[in-house]
């Protein structure tokens, strides 16, 4: 047994995965206890009276090419949100274990971590140094209860990238004790690479993608945990047998038609150029203190009154994201990067 799969829960090694009814599609299921018809309006390609396929190999195999990893280091999941999910059940005893993270950050981190009964430990980014990881802090604070470190790169909601090589060197570092999670579901707005290709040589790295962004999907649900086999072996006892659902799946292989990928990435081009357009006028606006740089498909920017800004843009029809309680965050808010006539509204609404 590795020690990725040592250091997990202990009933999670030992556990036995639900047996599903067996997955045989040329042949006709009288053993799942289906309705033998179809619903009136259901228009899906494999009838939604039909249970998916429960560890969706075909969707595994497609989402594994589109990230570069073979199919046994990939896990399909109900968005990037039950990955976290899963990660802190899987390796966290309530009580007795904690995950490490840098806010601010991505909420879903905390909250997942006290529903498991884990501490939640914070090691807060440098706004000094831009947001900034402080990895030898973090190093520091890694007591042996720390069996998760969650990094997000792009950041949410600061939108800078972390170092590769500090994220790098923390997962060598902590190698045998704890898994470095590192969530790029903005990679694809990002000026660098993502860190698929050092799986290999870091075992201990997880990386956290999601169709919910660049690729337009977030209401299918549907995101991907890349790590070593060992660990999507023991994840995959403790995921929900049909975790993503067939009308999530269909959705998904049609964005990775050919045609619907350089559809992404062309749009991805246009929100990079909107993301210039509106940082730049952003910057130039009266009571505008801060536009920060973006990795992502979000500005943070700090206003001398958040809250007057907020309200015109709400009287505009516009929503944003308000951070003023978050520490080191007390006058900022998060713009979405919207389309062209939308980031017009916005910039119009705070003129
Ligand atoms: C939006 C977002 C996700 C995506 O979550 P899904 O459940 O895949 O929609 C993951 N991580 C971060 C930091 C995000 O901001």
């Amino acid at each position: 047994m590795s020690w990725l799969t040592e250091i997990a829960r202990p009933e999670i090694r030992a556990l036995r995965a639900y047996e599903h009814a067996v997955w045989e599609p040329g042949l006709i299921r009288l053993h799942a206890n289906e309705l033998p018809w179809r619903a009136g309006a259901d228009r899906s390609l494999a009838g939604l009276n039909r249970y998916p396929e429960p560890h969706p190999h075909e969707l595994t195999a497609a989402l594994a090419g589109l990230y570069g990893v073979g199919s046994d280091m990939l896990l399909a999941s109900r968005g990037s949100d039950e990955a976290i999910d899963l990660l802190v059940r899987s390796y966290c005893r309530a009580g007795q274990d904690a995950v490490l993270l840098c806010p601010p950050t991505f909420g879903m981190y905390a909250v997942a971590a006290r529903i498991q009964g884990a501490a939640p430990v914070e090691v807060p980014l440098l706004r000094a140094r831009g947001f900034a990881l402080d990895d030898a802090a973090v190093r520091e604070r890694c007591s042996a209860q720390v069996k998760l470190v969650f990094l997000c790169s792009p950041n949410n909601p600061t939108g800078n990238r972390l170092d590769s090589a500090a994220i790098l060197g923390l997962a060598r570092d902590l190698e045998g004790r704890a898994l470095v999670v590192v969530d790029e579901a903005y990679v694809e707005f990002a000026a660098a690479a993502s860190l698929t290709a050092r799986l290999h040589d870091h075992p201990g790295l997880v990386i956290l993608r999601t169709l919910s962004k660049a690729h337009g999907l977030a209401g299918a649900r549907c995101g991907a945990l890349l790590a070593q086999p060992d660990v999507i072996a023991l994840l995959r006892k403790v995921i929900q047998p049909y975790a993503v659902t067939q009308p999530s799946i269909e959705a998904v292989f049609q964005a990775l038609e050919p045609a619907a990928l350089a559809q992404a990435r062309e749009r991805v081009a246009t929100l990079l150029a909107e993301r210039a357009r509106l940082a730049a006028a952003l910057r130039a606006r009266r009571g505008v203190v801060t536009v920060w740089p973006s990795d992502a498909n979000f500005l943070l920017v700090e206003f001398e009154d958040a809250g007057a800004a907020l309200q015109r843009a709400h009287q505009a029809g516009l929503l944003l994201r308000d951070l003023r309680a978050a520490p080191q965050l007390t006058r900022a808010l998060r713009i979405s990067v919207g389309s062209p006539e939308q980031n017009d509204r916005l910039l119009a609404s705070l003129s």
